[in-house]
């Protein structure tokens, strides 16, 4: 662990807003990582972990509490116990990218799809990153983390850390508390050990613009993968303003089936698919002998926010007199800061299309990045 001189986080941070926080450290162990964590929370500090800065926006007014920079870095492979399978542990600090070239690389299976997400290892779990049809959910197995309400550090199984559409019990969403407040130490996947693979999925399919069943090689993948989030502004380039962002802004409004009937045919939407794990439970005293079959509830369904956007008013590119934000020219779900924009001006741009979307649609969108000191 290591105090150092606060940094203005619009510096570390990808939509580069914010002022230097009051006090920061750095840490590039795990055991200093530890240590700085179990010494702010000593303290009674105010506190965040900053990992990548790709998925936080933060206010103009200095952070009062400790900003911890996790710097730690590392990949293991270890062997898995399904047969043709291999697990790399990496550590939390650790680029997700570098993971996912490194899984490549090697020829495992698993995280092609997520290629060029920014940010780092640790963070990845918190909102269960994802990208074309790929979730980190379906490969990753367990993360060491350490809770600030016990100081303990524990291994938890991913099936514990209700990793949901962008959510987990860790995420800090915007008007709420995190269920569990924890740091991830390091993350371990599941990878099938091949080079090549059948692409399954509709949404992956279409992005590499394949039409049959006809395996691939994963470094193509990745390939295809990242021209296609360049040409969206969705991978990190210092020349490219529509990437000074958090990628989207705005979440995929996930609303219940009536709700998104009333919307416009149009509007594009996808089934969201139901607890299959719901247990009926039914007290021994009452039970005759026949189980009745579930109700059947009505599914929720995820309806496009980029959609709803375009569809208010709101076109790419567009930012309101004197601003120096604006929605990317690329893409209308992400928010960008086209220089020197303040935290104000980006709150004042999203304000302004959650409102317009309100009062076409009747939907509040929710931000997807962490808020920190900032209101919408
Ligand atoms: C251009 C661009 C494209 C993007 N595309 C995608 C995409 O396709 N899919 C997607 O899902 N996301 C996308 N994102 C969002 C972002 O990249 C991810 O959410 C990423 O996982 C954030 O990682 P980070 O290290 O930058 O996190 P940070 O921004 O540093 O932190 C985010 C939150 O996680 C917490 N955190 C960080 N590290 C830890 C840790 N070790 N333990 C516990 N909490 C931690 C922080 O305190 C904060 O609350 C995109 C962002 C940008 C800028």
């Amino acid at each position: 662990m290591r105090e150092i001189e606060p940094i203005r986080l619009a510096e570390l941070t990808t939509l580069r807003t914010g002022a230097a926080p009051e006090r920061m450290q750095e840490a590039h162990t795990t055991e200093g990582l530890v240590e700085a964590l179990r010494d702010t929370w000593s303290r009674g500090d105010d506190w965040f972990v900053l990992g990548g800065g790709s998925n936080l926006f933060v206010g103009d007014e200095p952070f009062e509490g400790t900003v911890i920079r996790v710097l730690t870095e590392g990949i293991e492979e270890l062997p898995s116990p399904h047969a043709g399978r291999v697990r790399l542990r990496a550590q939390a600090g650790h680029g997700w990218d570098a993971l996912v070239a490194y899984a490549v690389e090697h020829g495992y299976a698993g995280l092609e799809a997520m290629s060029g997400i920014p940010g780092t290892v640790g963070a990845a779990p918190v909102q269960n990153i994802g990208a074309y049809g790929q979730e980190i959910q379906e490969t990753l197995v367990e993360v060491e983390l350490i809770d600030e309400s016990t100081g303990e550090i524990s291994t938890v199984p991913a099936s514990e850390l209700g990793l949901g559409f962008r959510t987990s019990v860790l995420k800090h969403h915007y008007g709420s508390v995190p269920e569990r407040r924890a740091v991830i130490l390091s993350a371990t996947v599941d990878l099938v050990v091949a080079s090549e693979r059948i692409v399954r999925g509709e949404q992956l399919r279409r992005a590499l613009g394949l039409s049959d069943d006809t395996p691939v090689p994963l470094a193509w993948v990745r390939d295809r993968i990242l021209a296609t989030r360049a040409s969206k502004g969705m991978l990190l380039d210092e020349n490219d303003p529509d990437t000074h962002g958090v990628g989207s802004f705005f979440q995929n409004a996930i609303v219940p089936e009536g709700v998104a009937r009333a919307l416009p045919p149009e509007c594009p939407r996808w089934p969201v698919a139901p607890d299959l794990d719901a247990v009926t439970v039914i007290p021994l005293a009452t039970y005759e002998g026949l189980v009745e079959a579930p109700r059947r509830q009505p599914a929720d369904v995820k309806v496009s926010a980029a959609w709803l956007i375009e569809q208010a008013g709101i076109r790419k590119g567009f930012k309101l007199p004197q601003s120096r934000a604006s929605v990317s020219t690329k893409h209308a779900l992400a928010l960008t800061n086209r220089g020197g924009a303040s935290a104000a001006e980006v709150a004042q741009l999203a304000r302004f299309i959650q409102s317009r979307v309100h009062a076409e649609f009747g939907l509040v969108l929710q931000p997807e990045p962490v808020l920190v000191d900032v209101e919408l």
